[in-house]
């Protein structure tokens, strides 16, 4: 492994001088899981590593009317927050699939995103929440909404020095459910052939959540509902990982089902258009017509378990598996 300095600052002030004394041979590390790896396999050679361990501020979860996650916030750290769990669903189901508890003990948030991977298992939930990205550099800070934070793969818009001061995600609408699914070979360990998030909001006056405690399925029960016009779509977003360069969002099945009552027939239309808007490539994990049908499956499925995630609450403590 080739040799590098190593920094560990005590301020972001003295960290930003760091990177702006050392330029293009620095590279900032968090947890390392993902940069270390990148080192020993040659493909990454910096010449300066600074740690943003030892600042303060960066590792706190926080809610104070939207939630806002600092990028040092470790994936356990997520997997253990009751907050999370109950209100940002999507987002514990993804970083409870993240490698195993001794990754997810030290790799964080924001080294997953900044790695910017297609299979980055945080990037689809954070989309369908509408993150917030706070950027700091040397010589400016700026705010950016996540769509626009990848590139492609590996890359993203920060520039040299500049990193994730925090991400801001809003309180989501009242009766609002999600639901992340991670395709994988196997159960631990492994990256996703194909990431689905979802997020969904019903009308409240139209939804009937006591009687839909009945004691058919819940799946079952919302198709009955679905039936009677009875599950109306306030708001609705779709993400997809490894469907293309970035995560992306799909827009348009989104718009197919917002202010809509939902139906089968329609959740079918939905998924259908969600295929067309992927770019899906052949790969290791899998291949391009597997990953455009389980598209078509996992939205389906993902807009369905949202749902349910809304009627019973209490059913969404985690760990779940979801089917
Ligand atoms: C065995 C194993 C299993 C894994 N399984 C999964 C998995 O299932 N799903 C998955 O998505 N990933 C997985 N990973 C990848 C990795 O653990 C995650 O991407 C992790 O979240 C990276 O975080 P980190 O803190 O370790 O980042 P680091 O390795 O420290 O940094 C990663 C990159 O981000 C940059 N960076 C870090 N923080 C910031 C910041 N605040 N601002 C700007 N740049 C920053 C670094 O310069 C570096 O380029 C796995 C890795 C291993 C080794």
């Amino acid at each position: 492994m080739k040799k590098f300095e190593y920094f560990k600052p005590r301020t972001l002030e003295e960290a930003l001088t760091l990177f702006t004394k050392h330029g293009e041979k620095a590279k900032w590390i968090a947890g390392g899981t993902d940069i270390i790896v990148m080192i020993k396999q040659k493909t990454m050679a910096p010449e300066v590593l600074i740690s943003l361990q030892g600042i303060p501020g960066l590792g706190q979860i926080k809610f104070n009317g939207s939630l806002s996650i600092g990028p040092m916030v470790t994936h356990r750290m997520i997997e253990m927050s009751e907050l999370i769990k109950k209100d940002f669903s999507a987002l514990a189901d993804a970083v409870g699939w993240l490698g195993s508890i001794q990754i997810r003990n030290v790799a964080t948030i924001g080294g997953n995103i900044c790695t910017a991977a297609p299979s980055a298992d945080t990037a689809t939930p954070l989309l369908v929440f509408g993150t917030q990205i706070k950027i700091i550099g040397p010589k400016e800070k700026s705010t950016i909404p996540i769509e626009k934070f990848f590139k492609g793969p590996g890359e993203t818009v920060l520039r040299t020095g500049e990193l994730i001061k925090e991400l801001i995600i809003p309180k989501p609408l009242p009766n609002t459910g999600s639901a992340y699914y991670k395709l994988q070979r196997r159960l631990a360990l492994d990256l996703p052939i194909l990431g689905v998030s979802v997020l969904i909001s019903l009308d409240k006056n139209k939804v009937s959540c006591s009687d839909m405690l009945c004691t058919t399925s819940p799946i079952s029960s919302i198709l009955h509902k679905m039936e009677e016009d009875q599950i109306v779509c306030k708001e609705v977003r779709i993400a997809l990982g490894v469907a293309a360069p970035t995560p992306i969002r799909a827009i348009k099945a989104e718009a197919l089902l917002r202010g809509k009552n939902l139906s089968d027939e329609l959740l079918e239309e939905a998924a259908e258009t969600a295929v067309k808007e992927a770019q899906p490539r052949d790969s290791i994990r899998g291949e391009a017509w597997y990953r455009r049908d389980m598209i078509k499956v996992l939205v389906k499925r993902m807009v369905m378990k949202s749902i349910e995630r809304v009627i019973q609450p209490e059913e969404t403590v985690f760990p779940e598996r979801l089917w």
